[in-house]
């Protein structure tokens, strides 16, 4: 089945389903293939999308403005607080630092940040060309914690130095790094780690867990902040939405604090009342799980009339999706297949070998399952397979453009709620408004095959 466009390195990483499921056989969870041209980002950037959304820290980016300005403000993260968060602070290296060192400039930045805005945390993030020369930017943070008494973290993510998971788990290090010291009393409640609040998300989860009566401690990391975060360890409970950036956090914190963990989505109405309902049963509530139960069956009757209404626009139409993680991959199919659609195409970034299984045992016979695409590779399966619309994220809209089909962001990007039943409305609002759309049809006469 394999395309002549795929690389003979990238043939294991692409798997298409054969009759019955196989256990997926895939590889996955490696290195990009040099020259393969991944979608990933690198190091850093998977580093910074973690912890920028942690309203009140200032995020200084050692390194030249090019990797200041390629992650400023990268995530619609919404903070209920201070927006500090939405500042880039840079030491702009040049070529004269990089020949001498940049630890002088690097601590001329923090002393800055220090007197004029005399914050409580700064995170500082090793970029490319701090690996290259080697600054020693652990001991300058040190230093510069001890003089001004607050916390200035170093974040390990030269862009080279792995792929994007690594960068994930340099951010998850840097907040274990913050939460080190703290060890707060315990308290009834879940911390909501792998959401970052993106259109309100967190809100919304947090507004569902209120009404059947969980508390929520802190959330990792979207609009949370320096106190929110040291108070995590008090939690009973961690519940993990994005399973790639955050399950490395959760395990450290289970084996080093003793917080157990669940891997959760909210993104569609089964895997919303499941969700709910798992929480309830792993805090041991009883209440908390009949009033999931109750809530959600609720709601889910609520959307039957709109989702019938819009089913008939959407069954039989096919769907392609690339996105970062495994779980969420796994809640798009069922999304599409309660309205009908068939997936064709399903991708992820980071996806695990058991997520992988989970898909493969989900989708039709010759639906291809890709991990770490390269554009080449989606637009060819695209293609192949007749996907009517794409869902991915900031770097896979121009390619459903270019192929002229529609397209779903389900990124950082968006400035609309895609989680919860609220989410299950615009997701399919959305979907139903790009698929129709009449510009498809001009630009498929112009697209050159
Ligand atoms: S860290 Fe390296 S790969 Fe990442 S943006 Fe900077 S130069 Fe590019």
């Amino acid at each position: 089945m394999m395309n002549s466009i795929v690389l003979e390195e990238r043939k294991d990483f692409i798997l298409q389903k054969q009759e019955g499921c196989q256990g997926s056989s895939m590889r996955c969870d490696a290195n990009s293939i040099s020259g393969a041209v991944s979608q990933r980002a690198c190091v850093y950037c998977g580093a910074r999308v973690v912890l920028n959304p942690i309203t009140d820290a200032f995020h200084i980016v050692h390194g030249p403005i090019g990797c200041a300005s390629y992650t400023w403000d990268i995530r619609g993260s919404l903070s209920s607080g201070d927006d500090l968060y939405r500042n880039s602070f840079s030491t702009d290296l040049r070529e004269k630092d990089v020949i001498f060192g940049g630890e002088k400039k690097l601590t001329a930045a923090i002393e800055e940040i220090a007197k004029k805005y005399h914050p409580k945390l700064i995170f500082v993030y090793a970029t490319c060309i701090v690996g290259v020369i080697g600054d020693d930017v652990e001991a300058v943070c040190k230093s510069m914690s001890a003089k001004y008494k607050m916390r200035v973290i170093p974040v390990k993510s030269p862009g080279f130095s792995g792929n994007k998971s690594v960068g994930y788990k340099m951010a998850c290090n840097a907040i274990m790094e913050l939460m080190g010291p703290h060890r707060p009393e315990k308290k009834n409640g879940v911390n909501i780690l792998g959401d970052f609040n993106l259109a309100g998300e967190v809100w919304i989860v947090k507004d569902y867990l209120k009404k059947i009566g969980i508390p929520v401690i802190s959330t990792i990391t979207g609009d949370s902040n320096y106190e929110s975060l040291i108070n995590a360890p008090a939690a009973q409970l961690n519940i993990v939405q994005c399973a790639g950036s955050s399950t490395y956090l959760a395990t450290r914190m289970e084996e080093e604090m003793g917080i157990p963990y669940i891997k959760i989505s909210f993104y569609g109405i089964e895997d919303t009342i499941d969700s709910l309902v798992r929480i309830a049963e792993a805090m041991k509530e009883e209440a908390a799980r009949r009033k999931a139960v109750e809530f959600g069956e609720a709601e889910k009757a609520k959307l039957r009339n709109f989702l019938e209404s819009y089913r008939k626009n959407l069954v039989g139409k096919k769907a392609a999706i690339y996105v970062g993680g495994g779980f969420k991959a796994i809640s798009l199919i069922k999304q599409f297949h309660s309205l009908g659609m068939e997936t064709v195409v399903v991708g992820t970034q980071t996806g695990k070998k058991e997520d992988y299984e989970v898909i493969e045992s989900m989708v039709n016979e010759n639906t291809v399952i890709l991990d770490d695409a390269n554009p080449a590779e989606l637009e060819t399966f695209i293609r192949d397979k007749g996907a009517d619309i794409l869902v991915g994220g900031v770097k896979e809209r121009p390619l459903a453009y270019k192929l002229g089909i529609a397209f779903c962001d389900h990124n950082h990007e968006r400035k609309h709620p895609l989680c919860g039943f609220e989410g299950v409305v615009n997701f399919t609002k959305e979907i139903n408004l790009s698929l129709l759309s009449p510009v498809w049809k001009y630009i498929k006469q112009e697209v050159v095959v």
